[in-house]
């Protein structure tokens, strides 16, 4: 367990509305005190490692909403092992794992499998989503109250859309009852199928059948409507388009209850990227335009998009190392995100309070999880970041079994020293 105190650091804390430099002193794995300047018991200096927190930020440790571990089924890309080591060497301190895996976490013995792989191997906590439909086949919905009572946070079909309206909306419906968020992935497979890339200038030059805009923001419309007919809370996860972002803030301008992600490679990345063919960025919903990218980044900065979840989507050289038309979709993004989002920072899109909210209590508050605080008393989760550190992303050195990360080689600002979960230090940076 932790007995430390960090020294003067900026502690920064968008639940209580904390941002100042303090002291924080952590005794057996527990937040002691957070106060400007702490004078330790003499009996207590000689086990308290002191750390020099001038010009470091602590905070919440950070909650990602939206990843995949793999685990069932796809073991050779991530394990939950694996997954939530990565996790804790990117800052995050929990992850909301999405149920499409092999068997699909649609009832209660999937549910409480991925619960007890995370307890005996996993590195930080893990809450699990259970599926919208069984089977994830879009026909019959799973059993919501079964798959709460086992632990699952929120329901979603994610990597497909629910394509019937009236599904959708008996969903929304009966999530309510059991206090579960439905999780759009939205999608309209008739207007993307077959599509590779944004659809758009880049795809005409490069040949490459284009996904438009439409195919995801029409699908937000009409969920967003479904949430403000049946009064059932909707989040609408990877938003990537200026149509999406619009229409999430006219419908929050009017008290519909929506919340709504992004993730880092939409507002890092647009499709110029694409000329070169590498599959790295194929990616569902596509890498979009440059206005698209600066609409997500708008939204982040007005409060329209809530948080940032990284779509962590771990993928082997099987699926990735072929031909464009055949690669698999996604991004690992677990171990680059902190640094892109520090980018924000430092571009001034984001304040520092407004990017870790982003990171921890916005997320936290909208799965309605115990994560993504700072309390006195409380077991220590905490991460340390250095906003200013400079180096070069090395996919190699990750914690992930996938490699599938477009940040590699690209010069980045801002490093995770140390995540400390549940009162141990679950990741501790160290030179190489
Ligand atoms: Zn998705």
């Amino acid at each position: 367990m932790l007995d430390v105190l960090v020294r003067g650091a900026r502690v920064i804390d968008p639940a209580s509305g904390l941002d100042e430099t303090a002291d924080v002193w952590v005794v057996a794995g527990r937040v002691q005190r957070i106060a400007p300047r702490l004078d330790l018991p003499a009996e207590r200096i000689e086990e308290t490692r002191v750390v020099d927190g001038a010009g470091l930020w602590l905070v919440p440790g950070f909650f990602d909403m939206h990843v995949h571990l793999r685990e069932p089924g796809e073991e050779y890309k991530e394990t939950i092992a694996t997954g939530t080591a990565s996790a804790v060497s990117g800052g995050y301190a929990a992850v909301a794992c999405m149920p499409n895996t092999n068997p699909v976490n649609d009832c209660a013995p999937v549910t409480e499998f991925i619960l007890k792989r995370a307890e005996q191997a996993g590195s930080c906590t893990v809450f699990p989503v259970g599926a919208i439909s069984k089977g994830l086949r879009g026909k019959e919905l799973s059993e919501f109250g079964e798959l709460r009572a086992a632990g699952a946070v929120a329901v979603t079909d994610d990597g497909r859309p629910v394509t019937d309206g009236r599904l959708m909306r008996r969903a929304l419906e009966y999530a309510r009852r059991f206090d579960l968020v439905v999780i759009s992935h939205a999608e309209d497979l008739s207007l993307s199928e077959g599509g590779l890339m944004n659809e758009g200038a880049m795809s005409t030059r490069l040949g490459l059948r284009g996904i438009p805009w439409v195919a995801e923001s029409a699908m937000v419309a009409r969920d967003l409507m479904l949430a403000e007919l049946t009064g059932s809370r909707i989040h609408i996860a990877h938003v990537s388009t200026e149509a999406s972002v619009r229409l999430i803030r006219e419908a929050k301008s009017r008290g519909v209850p929506v919340t709504a992600e992004t993730a880092p490679h939409y507002f890092t990345l647009s499709d110029d990227v694409l000329s070169g063919f590498d599959t790295v960025y194929k990616v569902n919903p596509p890498l979009r335009s440059r206005e698209d990218r600066k609409a997500v980044k708008e939204a982040l900065a007005d409060g329209t998009i809530d948080c940032i979840a990284t779509d962590h989507a771990p993928h082997s050289l099987l699926e990735k190392d072929i031909e464009f038309e055949y690669a698999a979709s996604g991004m690992i993004g677990l171990e680059s995100a902190f640094p892109l989002v520090c980018g924000l920072v430092h571009e001034g899109v984001l304040t520092p309070g407004g990017a870790i909210a982003a990171l921890t209590w916005n997320p936290a508050r909208i799965l309605d999880v115990p994560v993504g605080r700072l309390q006195e008393g409380a077991p220590a989760t905490f991460t340390l970041v250095d906003p200013n550190a400079e180096y070069v992303i090395d996919a190699d050195s990750f914690q992930s079994k996938s490699r599938n990360c477009p940040f590699h080689g690209r010069r980045v600002k801002g490093r995770v020293l140390l995540t400390a979960v549940e009162g141990k230090a679950a990741f501790v940076y160290r030179k190489p």
